[in-house]
């Protein structure tokens, strides 16, 4: 019962192991009967074929008797043992002569005809009569009218009989005899009809017993598939953990390690799914809640309150716009595709820092340029750029200086923004790379928890990552994005 599931079938047809059983008794039963039909005809057109020279035999044998010359050929215990020099003296003694000497095998049977009656018997016991058919002597005795040697087939009353008849006339008499030699090829045949009649026996227990076998190994082959199968079907998005046991080191393993890579898949962007759920649900109740709790102790005829409450509800819901702007920015980002051209990375810097110049606070230092022309999406880079340079302005003191710069090293170029703040923590360094992960300087500064995940996603999507390198006494963000082989030698001289 433990293959049921293997022997279901579906409504689109037959199950595989159905089919696998199906095509290998069709090959092992078109095999058999092919061998079988092959064996049997060939061995048929030799029996028959061996009937044909032993009636040639007997009229060869009869004429040597009638002319009494040696025969030509000898061998067979039925032909006349010696040659004899005496010539019959009339058509009745030498066909009566033919009859003694050809003495009829197994199956075979002779016949003596004088003036178109059956006169003459062989003297020993034939297995048949052939003057039990009148109308078949009638006929053979009407072929070989003409004094010819007939060789023929007849489907009567007597059987199936091969027969060859030849007109026998001694000179001098009138009258006209015919020596008939006959054969019973379904008696000769029954050996072989019975040898095949067990061949086909045989060949029916052998496909049973290949059916046999092949539905247990067709199952066996298939276990392993079907534990694939019950195993996908237990696992739901509720419940992604369950991976496959990955069992040999063959096709079917393979498929188990494939679909177990697509489970991991599966698993880590559900999870993804999930949090980004949880991180949003988490950042978007803040400020409701800061606003709900406003809105509650509103006293409405304070016109003061009425104000400061409104600012405070659009900053809340302004941070929420911004929110939802980047959520919707990083869920795009690894799909969205990027439009890369080749770029010149000193023009790029330049742009970058005359962009932050406008921010106010801090002195802004174009600290070094790469000369480097690289295929990127310059408008996604500027923007993860300008998140660092944002970020350097919000984390580090007033009026301190913030140098914005580009390194080519080897065959990669970073774009990177460094200030005087103070720092990151030890240990905080992944964190902050996380979707929301903040880390609290007791500074009070807002912010989302999105920008830098944005800029490693940008970086990513280039094929590039995020550098870091912080302490006390500041920090130094950078994009660190590869350079294509051909793009190394669009470099200008440095
Ligand atoms: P946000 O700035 O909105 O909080 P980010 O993802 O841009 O989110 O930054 C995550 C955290 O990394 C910030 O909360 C901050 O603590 C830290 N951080 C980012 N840039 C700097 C910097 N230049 N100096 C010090 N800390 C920084």
């Amino acid at each position: 019962m433990a293959d049921a599931h293997e022997e279901s079938t579906d409504r689109r047809g037959l199950s595989v192991r159905t089919r696998i059983l199906a095509s290998i008794l069709a090959v092992a039963i078109v095999g058999l009967a092919v061998a079988g039909a092959t064996a049997y005809f060939t061995q048929r057109d030799r029996i028959l074929t061996g009937i044909d020279e032993r009636l040639e035999q007997r009229v060869e044998a009869a004429r040597a008797v009638v002319t009494g010359e040696v025969p030509a050929r000898d061998g067979d215990d039925s032909l006349p043992a010696a040659a004899t020099e005496d010539r019959p003296a009339d058509t009745r003694s030498a066909v009566s002569a033919v009859l003694q000497r050809i003495v009829p095998g197994e199956h075979e049977s002779a016949l003596g005809v004088i003036d178109e009656r059956a006169s003459l018997l062989p003297p020993t016991e034939i297995d048949f009569h052939l003057e039990e058919s009148p109308e078949l002597v009638a006929r053979i005795v009407r072929e070989v009218s003409d004094g010819s040697v007939r060789i023929g087939t007849s489907v009567g009353a007597l059987g199936h009989i091969r027969y060859i008849a030849a007109p026998i006339e001694v000179a001098g008499d009138p009258q006209q005899g015919v020596y008939i030699a006959a054969f019973d090829i379904d008696e000769e045949l029954d050996d072989l009809d019975a040898a095949f009649v067990t061949y086909f026996w045989v060949a029916l227990a052998a496909s049973a017993a290949i059916g046999l076998v092949g539905w247990f190994v067709a199952g066996r082959l298939l276990r392993p598939i079907r534990r694939v199968s019950e195993a996908a079907s237990r696992i739901t998005v509720s419940d992604l953990s369950e991976r496959i046991p990955v069992r040999g080191n063959d096709d079917v393993s393979q498929l188990t390690v494939t679909v177990n890579g697509m489970f991991d898949r599966l698993d880590s962007a559900i999870s993804g799914q999930r949090r980004l759920l949880d991180d949003v649900r988490h950042e978007l109740k803040t400020p409701i809640t800061i606003v709900r709790g406003h809105l509650e102790l509103l006293d409405t005829r304070d016109p003061d309150e009425v104000a400061a409450t409104r600012d405070l509800a659009l900053g809340e819901l302004d941070r929420m716009t911004e929110l939802v702007d980047d959520i919707e920015l990083l869920a795009e980002l690894p799909d969205e595709g990027l439009r890369t051209a080749p770029t010149d990375i000193t023009s790029l810097t330049a742009e970058v820092h005359r962009k932050a110049s406008g921010i106010a606070g801090h002195t802004w230092l174009l600290a070094e340029s790469a000369p480097v022309v690289t295929e990127i999406d310059a408008r996604r880079i500027t923007q993860a750029w300008l998140q660092l340079v944002d970020n350097a302005a919000k984390y580090s003191p007033e009026d301190s200086p913030i140098r914005i710069g580009s390194t080519r090293r080897d065959d990669t170029v970073e774009c990177w923004v460094e200030d005087e703040g103070e720092g990151i923590p030890a240990g905080a360094e992944a964190r902050i790379f996380e979707r929301f992960g903040r880390v609290d300087t007791g500074r009070g500064i807002r912010g989302s928890g999105l920008g830098l995940p944005i800029v490693k996603a940008i970086a990513e999507s280039h094929g590039g990552r995020v550098s870091l390198s912080s302490s006390t006494a500041g920090s130094r963000f950078g994009i660190v994005l590869p350079l294509a082989p051909d793009t190394t030698r669009e470099e200008v001289d440095a």
